[in-house]
């Protein structure tokens, strides 16, 4: 407690004079390897305290860099304020990711300012002290080595799973996939515009392949499917009905989330819960989906989605339409316990995904305050109420895991090593208004 305060404020554990904390500068360090790029960023400030948060994976961390001008100076303290005030520099997809690191670092900081765990900004706790992680499991051509890999997951005390089900399977067999050719350059063009299609007996490949894997682990664990290919919907749909059979906890992103109309279709031809939303940047973007109620489980990613406090709204939004929320996320343990902030307080989340469950090196990238790690313990992160995200950075294994600088070098003033000076990025130099 600071000496200052008297009255009511004597029974507030402030760490620092939280109306006097200003912001004063921002660092990165680009983490990364084996194909990831996390941009870990500390806010400064005039009271010693450090803010940390992450730009969404694969991002670029220039877009939390142009923001540092409109910064400086600022309580971060209004979370919401500045939220609002920086809000018009994020959108769809990576470009979210500095808006995002941004307000995950505002929480961190209002958090240790005040001696609170940043879930209380967004209204207090929904569950006891640990929120359910899925293990992401990526493209494995052998069912049996993808079921054998779950079974894997199972044994270190995972309680829900996703795998990659897609194309891919149908188009190893001759006759399975129509167009066969365009699926090696569909990455870049929408699903309804490709004219893949699968055949019966594509199809049917796709059900041997789903039904091995439920085999060797059974169906009491909720398995989630991800990476189907892009097809257009009416092929989701004849997909969607086969694999109804083997319960998947859903089909994610069948399709592109824009066509609303296209999902209420997809949501209406299948059984299975169907499931969006990685992309998508705020509240606004998920509005046309719920309101439609054209998907089953919202699946945002906090580092596009617009932040721990804008993400609570999505769940809200979600909550009273009677959709679950499940968190995307695919970056460092930074954005992933901000993830787990978030997920305590809300009331329809289902489980927080983890995509570095076999990276030797993740968790030793923080420590946290007042726990030992690893961070998922038995199939769950543990939120304990340590002040803001509760954890600290271990700046040596950042230093081992810095991404390659050569592509960040190219355009300047960017720093290649890790959190060092980012005075070019001081000066404001537009006039940000979005009315007249
Ligand atoms: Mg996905």
């Amino acid at each position: 407690m600071t000496e200052q305060n008297t009255g009511p404020l004597e029974q507030v554990n402030t760490q620092s004079a939280p109306s006097e904390l200003r912001i004063t500068d921002m660092r990165i360090a680009v983490v990364g390897g084996g194909g990831w790029r996390w941009p870990i960023i500390k806010l400064e400030t005039n009271q010693g305290l450090v803010g940390l948060g992450e730009v969404r994976d694969g991002a670029s961390g220039r877009y939390a860099l142009m923001l540092k001008n409109r910064l400086l100076g600022e309580n971060p303290c209004d979370i919401d304020r500045l939220f609002q005030k920086i809000k018009q520099f994020g959108g769809h997809g990576r470009l979210g990711g500095g808006v995002c690191g941004i307000e995950m670092a505002l929480c961190d900081l209002a958090g240790k300012a005040f001696g609170v765990p940043a879930y209380m900004f967004a209204g207090g706790k929904y569950r006891e002290d640990k929120v359910k992680v899925y293990a992401d499991t990526p493209l494995k051509k052998d069912p049996e080595e993808m079921g054998n890999a779950l079974l894997g997951r199972m044994d270190r005390g995972f309680e829900f799973l996703k795998m990659d089900i897609g194309l891919w399977i149908a188009s190893e067999f001759e006759g399975g996939v129509i167009n066969k050719h365009v699926a090696a350059e569909s990455a870049t063009l929408m699903h309804p515009f490709t004219g893949i299609q699968v055949t019966d007996y594509g199809i049917s490949k796709m059900q041997e392949y789903v039904g091995a894997v439920r085999d060797i682990i059974g169906y009491e664990i909720p398995l989630a499917s991800d990476h189907f290919g892009h097809m257009g919907v009416e092929n989701a749909i004849r997909i969607g009905k086969a694999l109804d059979q083997f319960t998947l906890a859903w089909y994610e992103d069948m399709i592109p989330w824009q066509f609303v109309d296209q999902w209420q279709a997809l949501k209406a031809g299948v059984d299975t819960p169907v499931c969006t939303g990685e992309d998508i940047y705020c509240l606004d973007g998920f509005k046309p989906l719920v309101d439609a109620r054209a998907i089953s489980v919202a699946h945002p990613d906090l580092a596009t989605s617009g932040g721990i406090l804008e993400t609570k709204r999505i769940a809200d939004y979600c909550r009273d339409a009677g959709i679950g929320l499940a968190l995307h996320q695919a970056g460092s343990p930074v954005v992933a316990m901000a993830n787990a902030q978030a997920a305590m307080a809300m009331e329809n989340f289902v489980a927080l995904e983890m995509h570095s469950v076999d990276n030797p090196w993740w968790n030793d990238l923080v420590t946290m305050v007042g726990q030992d790690g690893p961070m998922i313990k038995n199939g769950y992160v543990q939120v304990t109420d340590a002040p803001g995200l509760g954890l600290e950075l271990n700046e040596e294994v950042i230093a081992e895991h810095l991404a390659q600088a050569s592509s960040r070098r190219q355009y300047g003033a960017y720093p290649s090593g890790a959190f060092e000076d980012t005075s070019d990025w001081d000066e404001l130099d537009a006039h940000d208004r979005v009315w007249s």
